[in-house]
């Protein structure tokens, strides 16, 4: 009896986007493989060469190759498919060489196979360096038989030979191709960088359940702006507003842990609908939301947390039918000319617990309730 695989649990994410993004690579080079294909078959027949269609088929199997490359595909399949793809065109191109002579530069082209070697996840680094020498060594070979070849036909027939002018052409032409094909892999990779920087700093600054940003961003945005308040005094204050969901455990008592993650992300939508583009809004933790409001007085802050609250209030949850109330209670406090961002959210806090005690489903502010601010501590005041 064979035993289940062990459950891995930490799945390798890394090797997963290492090998899919190989995937990517290939299917995109088949694409660019298909479209040069193309681009040389008609400057071949432009130029006279009898046998231009066989760029026509490679560029017809590049194309009939792209299920094969898909991320659903079967390895083997993949594999089978890549082979076939790299071998048809390593024919054509030493066909080519050997044709044109080394000065119409074909086989130069097997040097672009290189940079696409190195992005597979599967093969080590040893195996990458024999593709890469091998190919390199490949070009060499070519290079050498083409120049002895073209010394042969040059002896033997030489009307027959290729003009100057079609060689220059040729020459254009693939130089051309050999600019590209690191620039669209470059920008390729490129493009997949910023992709996957953008999903880590979404996934690094973001709280899953409702797409907030999550405690550590808004803590390090809120020290940030103590630190420009302290190089430029004059500048404008910030305020933050801590908003607590009133009675939650209630909600989930009654509701299920289900609903009350609803409620959570409805309370989330809302705060932030209400808010300003500039304002940046968080999930503090639990039920506790924090919005962190730059160049706003507290008496601004006051009126948008009151309307947070009230389009909370008057927006209820509707769960089969039934209406899941919620309420907050919101504590607001202004920035301080001295002291540090934990000070001001120490301050909201404070102004929040005197909302629940006062009986919830208000806004309180942090200078109206005793919590040592003096009008001069304020900054802007
Ligand atoms: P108060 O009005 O004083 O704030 O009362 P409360 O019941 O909201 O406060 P308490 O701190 O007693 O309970 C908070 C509850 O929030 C308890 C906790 O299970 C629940 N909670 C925290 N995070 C989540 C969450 O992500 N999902 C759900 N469903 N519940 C959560
Ligand atoms: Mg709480
Ligand atoms: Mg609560």
């Amino acid at each position: 009896m064979s035993l289940p695989d062990p459950i891995r649990l930490v799945p390798d994410e890394a090797s997963e986007f290492v090998h899919q993004n190989f995937r990517t690579t290939i299917r995109g080079s088949a694409v660019v493989i298909a479209c040069v294909a193309c681009v040389y078959a008609v400057a071949l027949w432009w130029l006279g060469d009898a046998q231009w269609w066989h760029h026509a088929l490679i560029a017809l199997l590049a194309a009939a190759l792209q299920p094969c490359f898909g991320p659903r595909a079967a390895y083997p399949a993949f594999l089978a498919a890549l082979l076939l793809l790299i071998g048809t065109c390593t024919l054509s191109i030493a066909h080519l060489a050997l044709r044109y002579g080394p000065s119409a530069l074909f086989h130069a082209l097997l040097l672009a196979y290189t940079p696409v070697l190195v992005t597979s996840g599967r093969l080590p680094l040893w195996a990458k360096g024999l593709l890469v020498g091998g190919a390199c060594l490949l070009t060499l070979w070519l290079d050498a038989a083409s120049t002895a070849r073209w010394a042969q036909l040059s002896a033997a027939a030489p009307l027959d030979l290729p003009t100057a002018g079609t060689l220059r052409q040729l020459r254009s032409m693939n130089l051309l191709a050999l600019g590209m094909a690191p620039a669209v892999l470059v920008y390729h990779f490129f493009t997949l960088v910023r992709r996957q920087h953008h999903a880590m700093a979404g996934l690094a600054l973001r709280d899953p359940m409702t797409q907030l940003f999550n405690r550590r961003h808004v803590q390090a945005t809120g020290e940030a702006l103590v630190a420009q308040l302290l190089h430029r005094p004059q500048g404008g204050p910030f305020s933050v507003v801590l908003l607590d969901v009133d009675h939650f455990k209630a909600v989930n008592d009654s509701w299920g842990h289900e609903i009350g993650d609803q409620a959570l992300r409805r309370v989330a939508e809302l705060v932030s609908r209400t808010a300003r583009t500039s304002d940046v809004v968080a999930r503090w933790g639990g039920e506790e939301f924090l919005l962190l409001l730059a160049d706003t007085d507290e008496g601004q802050a006051l009126l948008l947390a009151e309307r947070v609250r009230c389009a909370i209030a008057q927006d209820p949850l509707e769960v089969q039918g039934q209406r899941v109330a919620l309420t907050v209670t919101i504590g607001v406090a202004q920035s301080l000319r001295a002291g540090s961002f934990a000070e001001v959210i120490r301050h909201a806090d404070a102004a929040l617990y005197e909302g629940k005690r006062q009986g919830r489903n208000r806004v309180v502010a942090a200078s109206g309730v005793g919590v040592e601010v003096r009008p001069a501590d304020l900054a802007g005041a």
